[in-house]
């Protein structure tokens, strides 16, 4: 518990949280240790250092939901590198795929949550890019079916505000990306509305200052959803910052 307290400051992505909410990250954090069975498939051993790197992260989405939010799956499987699956997908279009697709994290329905461990490593930083962010939202939004961004709303959230407001946005985001307009907000989050909803957490949780300037809307939804004010406790961030030349490969 400790060695979790102790690792928050190193972590820029856990920036300004009050030492209540350290003390609650870390107690999470521990829980998705001891809860989870961590396999390496090169067959080496989870560093203390790196699990405790992992763990304050897949617990950052969860400070306000709690412990039960980290229920229903139990294994981390963590890659070496990027990682390739035989897979089948929808475009947005509705349109059927089926393929070889190279990973840096995946999370299945039930199952394992799987991540590069490099890129999980990397992700703790305040950039606008978390593999570990992005596929616990998924993680989320599995917690009532399939991911369709739409996660379980708790009391008292309007869910027809939230579909209208997704959509909306997401219309209107896949429309840029068709014009060929330039965004701080990769270009995958238009693949559907699940990866928008996961490309949108990952901002929440780093870069929350352009979220809310471009899509207030959706700001106070997942400040609702996540119960937390990200942009409250986070620095602005200058947007030549964006993406840090990450190559987006996340389902
Ligand atoms: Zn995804």
């Amino acid at each position: 518990m400790q060695l979790l307290r102790d690792a928050i400051p190193d972590l820029p992505l856990l920036t300004g949280l009050s030492a209540v909410e350290c003390d609650t990250l870390a107690r999470l954090a521990l829980v998705f240790i001891d809860g989870k069975s961590f396999v390496r498939v090169d067959g080496e051993s989870l560093q203390d250092a790196d699990a405790v790197t992992l763990a304050l992260q897949a617990a950052l989405p969860v400070l306000g939901l709690g412990a039960a939010a980290l229920e229903g799956w139990r294994e981390v499987i963590l890659y070496p590198d990027a990682f390739v699956v035989r897979d089948e997908w929808l475009d947005r279009a509705g349109l059927a795929h089926e393929g070889e697709q190279v990973l840096l994290g995946q999370a299945r329905q039930d199952g394992p949550l799987i991540l590069s461990l490099p890129d999980a490593l990397d992700s703790a930083l305040l950039d606008g890019w978390n593999v570990v962010i992005h596929e616990m939202a998924h993680k989320l939004d599995m917690l009532d079916g399939d991911a369709n961004g739409c996660p379980p709303l708790h009391k008292g959230m309007d869910r027809g505000a939230w579909a209208h407001d997704w959509q909306s946005a997401y219309d209107g985001f896949c429309r840029q990306v068709d014009d060929g307009c330039a965004s701080w907000l990769d270009a995958y989050a238009s693949e559907n509305p699940a990866e928008f909803f996961a490309v949108l957490s990952e901002s929440f949780f780093e870069t929350p200052h352009w979220l809310k300037a471009d899509y207030p809307a959706l700001y106070v939804h997942l400040s609702a959803f996540y119960l937390q004010d990200t942009a409250a406790r986070l620095p602005v961030l200058p947007l030549s910052l964006q993406l840090s030349g990450h190559d987006r490969q996340e389902l």
